[in-house]
């Protein structure tokens, strides 16, 4: 049965397969932007293709950008002998934000997951390993979250490192068992980067 005109029915089915939004939540989002005025929804529907269009992933640190290399890797005045390795952007966000960590980032896009069938290859380990034999890497500091899948990545990739003769550190202070990085504050952040432990 068709309440509505097709079109608002196929932007509320679009909205609805968003993550976190329920068929309700996204029949309000489709009438709020049928009220907005035609510049607004074209706003929004072109930020929408640029992500899709223009950003991609950085050749060096797989950070999502727009630039390669990414802003953080051009940067010079950043410390390139230590590499925080991260699960993905959003972490390296959160941390960022912190503003305490001056090094460069690696980014995994995921975590080793055998019930998933994710395995080392699918994440951006390999590149990593290539990284850490070509640029001069003193530490590295894996910030993945403290759950399952994270702990098996970290541990994984603390075997390959260990070899090389290159410290390697994990946070652990202050990130709760099961939290995640992209949700944790500031401060716990920086006190997670502060009591990583070498392993
Ligand atoms: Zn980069």
């Amino acid at each position: 049965m068709a309440l509505h005109a097709k079109p608002i029915d196929q932007l509320v089915e679009a909205l609805a397969k968003l993550p976190g939004i329920g068929r309700k939540t996204a029949s309000r989002l489709t009438f709020h932007i049928l009220r907005s005025s035609l510049s607004e929804a074209q706003a929004l529907a072109r930020a929408i293709l640029d992500v899709k269009e223009k950003i991609r992933l950085c050749s060096i640190c797989f950070n999502l950008t727009d630039e390669d290399p990414c802003q953080i890797c051009k940067d010079e005045r950043r410390n390139k002998g230590i590499l925080c390795v991260v699960e993905g952007s959003n972490d390296l966000i959160a941390i960022e934000n912190t503003g305490e960590f001056s090094g460069k980032y690696h980014v995994l896009h995921g975590t080793i997951s055998p019930l998933e069938g994710i395995g080392p290859e699918d994440i951006k380990i390999k590149e990593l390993m290539e990284r850490l034999h070509q640029e001069k890497v003193g530490e590295v500091i894996l910030a993945t979250n403290p759950t399952v899948e994270g702990g098996a990545t970290a541990l994984y990739i603390t075997d390959l490192i260990k070899p090389l003769g290159i410290k390697v550190s994990r946070i652990a202070y202050g990130i709760p068992m099961g939290g995640e990085i992209e949700y944790s504050d500031g401060m716990t952040l920086s006190k997670a980067l502060e009591g990583r432990r070498e392993v």
